[in-house]
């Protein structure tokens, strides 16, 4: 399990994180929902270890991991990764991008890759090169990549935030249920109140570095905690 408690980051004097603590379950889907330019993908940067917080612990079942004096280098951290903007490594095969992270003997690494790639359905690729695919495969195989470590922890930042609204909930699907499986917890970033209420296990609702409403998906669609909050997710159809 992720627990984050008191997080809090500040440029120039303006806190962009501001004492968010939250905890998200083996197997379950935490969304960090809010508009562009609350904090959540700094948020997600501290807790992956490539940005440092100001104050605030990050603990990885229950282990302190940073806390902002001793942190654990991000290679360290068994978190997995899966951002908008993570593209495939152009000059290796699809084989080799989904084993890029293992470590192990060859046969070993093969046989994972084969299997990650069985499950989002793309074992006819292994021995293709990215530019071979389309969007929405490409982001399959990098879902395959993210989740071939096995990491007990996966932050995703808009990842589906590049595809069309027919691949996106044929990949959303597969996505959790490929991580419900693993029992990974999941924190998911999203400015959109449609993807938290189908992803979302829980939602914590940011604002200004600050969360305002955590709870289930139903009960802030049901009972937004303020005016602000009924605007946002009013969008909704
Ligand atoms: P979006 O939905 O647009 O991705 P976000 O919620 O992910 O937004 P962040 O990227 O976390 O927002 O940024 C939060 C605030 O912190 C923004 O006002 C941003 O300008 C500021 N910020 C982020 N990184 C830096 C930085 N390195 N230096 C100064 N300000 C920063
Ligand atoms: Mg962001």
């Amino acid at each position: 399990r992720l627990d984050i408690r008191n997080l809090t980051r500040r440029y120039g004097g303006r806190a962009v994180v501001d004492d968010v603590s939250l905890s998200v379950m083996p197997g379950q889907v935490t969304c960090l929902l809010g508009p562009s330019g609350c904090g959540k993908s700094t948020t997600l940067r501290m807790i992956a270890g490539v940005e440092t917080q100001d104050s605030g612990v990050v603990l990885v079942d229950g282990q302190p991991i940073s806390d902002g004096v001793r942190n654990l280098p991000p290679e360290q951290r068994q978190i997995g990764l899966m951002f908008q903007d993570f593209a495939l490594f152009p000059h290796l095969s699809v084989a080799d991008n989904v084993g890029f992270g293992l470590k192990g003997p060859r046969a070993e690494v093969r046989a994972r890759v084969e299997e990650m790639l069985a499950r989002v359905d793309l074992g006819r690729f292994i021995d293709a090169w990215p530019h071979e695919l389309s969007g929405g495969e490409q982001q399959r195989v990098a879902l395959a990549r993210a989740l071939a470590p096995r990491p007990r922890i996966m932050l995703m930042d808009e990842p589906f935030s590049g595809l069309d609204n027919r691949l996106r909930d044929g990949i959303r699907d597969e996505t959790l249920d490929v991580l419900k499986e693993a029992g990974t917890a999941v924190l998911l970033v999203t400015h959109e109140p449609e993807e938290a209420m189908r992803m979302a296990d829980e939602i914590a609702l940011m604002r200004d570095g600050r969360i305002v409403q955590m709870g289930a998906p139903y009960n802030i669609y049901n009972a937004p905690v303020d005016r602000e909050a009924v605007a946002f997710f009013s969008d909704i159809n």
